[in-house]
């Protein structure tokens, strides 16, 4: 264990006194279990850990850890891959309690606590046939990921999870309870949409829902790629059907590996291939036609697709990335998937240091392209891809080569033409300080300064993708 600057016990007591949640030290036996984060490879030690109940808790938190000038870091799902939901010596805001649904069926409306995941909200909506714009991983936090943008397997219809956003509730680091929404302060909002964790701590988020499911189509489909020739024929099939797709077709290409699931033979685990997903947002049959071509591009290596729960989609990323694995996640956004683009991914595949590795294109536009990009603070409304480098491993000793692997394929992929000058907050890139915000936030990061200099002059919360104040 790294050294803690342990609190005082007294100072402990204090805060035990002012906050309905528990209040988690290293002496503690729960320590261990509520520092861990979904990646693995992270292993930080907080001098408490405020598992709030309340907003009144978050206000309390935040105000200790300003008396005793501890760094905050702020705990939706923990599932951010820098594992900036903790910090060394500081204090976490853990909101997992938070974990309220909301649903006003008739209005259309959620509205959720900040601990939610998003299991917890489309097990609820899904009951009514009705669906949120949210990140496309069932155990992913809901807090954070709305923050970033939140890409989801609709967005192509039904925009990115802040363009569903209403309403939220925060904490201010002065503990102010403030809403933020169109019409309340709506310069804050419009930072909340993608800039979002720098401005205080958001108790409950209030979404649009739209109607979906429960059933909806899904292509899941792998085709062998035993080289990079191969690779780049099924990626250019891949950019010929998504050029025609409508916006109901949302779609992703990964070139990857067999995973290593127990209902595959155990002799194709680890062999490559291309794999599509693709959902569709509307009528079952119509959709299963929809999405047939990318069932055609020759003899599958496996062909998983069936109507399935709309929940069920969002769990596929819980197989493929269990809690606890090794992880380094980065991306670029790319105009088109041109010749060079895609001989660059089909290389980084043949270079891969271990089999659970893929780069993948997620296609975009659609409702997504239809917003200005400074209408909310997610600055890369006309980029047509992200292109997602997901580097998993689980063996320490493998850190180094997957590292590199990451680092060098994330460099080589912004050599290409058809990239764009940013990354996505979810999964960042491999640079530091005002480089880092300006790929995060784009020409929206001058705006966001100016919020930040009103919101967090003293810049309290900088355990995330960091806005510098601007004064
Ligand atoms: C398996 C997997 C799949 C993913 N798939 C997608 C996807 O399909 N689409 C997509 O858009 N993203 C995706 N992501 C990325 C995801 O959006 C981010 O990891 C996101 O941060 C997860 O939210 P969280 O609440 O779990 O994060 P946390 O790690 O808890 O928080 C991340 C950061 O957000 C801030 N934060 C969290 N909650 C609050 C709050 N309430 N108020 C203020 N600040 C807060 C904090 O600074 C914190 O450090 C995926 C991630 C994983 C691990």
């Amino acid at each position: 264990m790294s050294a803690i600057t342990p609190l005082d016990s007294s100072t402990v007591s204090d805060l035990r006194t002012a906050v309905a949640g528990d209040v988690i030290t290293p002496d503690d036996e729960s320590y261990h279990t509520a520092r861990a984060l979904w990646n693995g490879r992270i292993d930080r030690f907080p001098a408490a850990i405020v598992q709030v109940t309340s907003t009144d808790d978050v206000a309390e938190a935040i105000r200790f850890a300003r008396e005793q000038e501890l760094q905050i870091a702020v705990r939706g799902g923990g599932h951010h891959v820098t594992g900036s939901a903790i910090v060394d010596d500081g204090l976490v805001v853990d909101l997992s309690n938070l974990t309220t649904v909301d649903l006003d069926a008739e209005a259309r409306t959620v509205r959720v606590g900040a601990g939610c995941r998003v299991s917890d909200i489309l097990s609820v909506t899904q009951e009514h046939g009705l669906a949120i714009a949210c990140g496309s991983a069932a155990h992913n936090g809901v807090a954070g990921s709305t923050l970033g943008g939140a890409i989801g397997w609709v967005r192509r219809k039904h925009g990115l999870g802040v363009d569903g956003l209403h309403s939220v509730e925060l904490v201010t680091v002065d503990g102010d309870v403030l809403t933020a929404s169109e019409t309340e302060n709506p310069e804050l909002f419009w930072g909340l949409r993608g800039g979002g964790a720098n401005f205080g701590v958001v108790t409950s988020y209030e979404f649009d829902c739209f109607e979906l499911g429960p059933e909806v189509a899904v292509a899941q489909v792998a085709y062998p790629a035993p080289d990079a020739e191969t690779t780049s024929d099924i990626f250019r099939r891949y950019r010929e059907f998504v050029a025609d797709a409508p916006d109901e077709v949302t779609s992703m290409a990964l070139r990857t590996f067999v995973p290593p699931f127990p209902f595959v033979p155990q002799e194709f685990h680890g062999a490559p291939i291309v794999m599509f997903f693709g959902v569709y947002a509307g009528d079952v049959a119509e959709g299963e036609t929809a999405l047939a071509p990318l069932r055609e591009m020759g003899e599958p290596a496996m062909d998983l697709s069936a109507p399935m729960p709309f929940l069920a989609v969002h769990e596929i990323a819980n197989e493929m990335f269990p809690s606890g694995n090794r992880y380094s996640w980065h991306s670029l956004y790319a105009s088109e998937l041109s010749d060079d683009l895609i001989g660059r991914i089909a290389a980084a595949g043949e270079s891969a240091p271990g089999h659970e590795v893929a780069v993948t294109a997620w296609h975009l536009g659609g409702a997504v392209s239809d917003v200005a990009a400074d209408e909310t603070a997610y600055a890369w409304r006309d980029a047509e891809f992200l292109v997602s480098i997901d580097t998993t491993w689980r063996d320490p000793a493998a850190d180094e080569a997957h590292l590199v692997w990451s680092e060098s394929t994330w460099r080589d992929l912004r050599e290409s033409a058809a990239t764009l000058e940013g990354f996505y907050p979810g999964f960042p890139g491999f640079v530091s300080g005002e480089e880092r915000s300006q790929m995060a936030y784009g020409d929206n990061l001058a705006r966001l300064a100016e919020l930040k200099t009103e919101y967090d002059p003293e810049n309290l919360l900088r355990s995330n993708l960091n806005v510098t104040p601007a004064r």
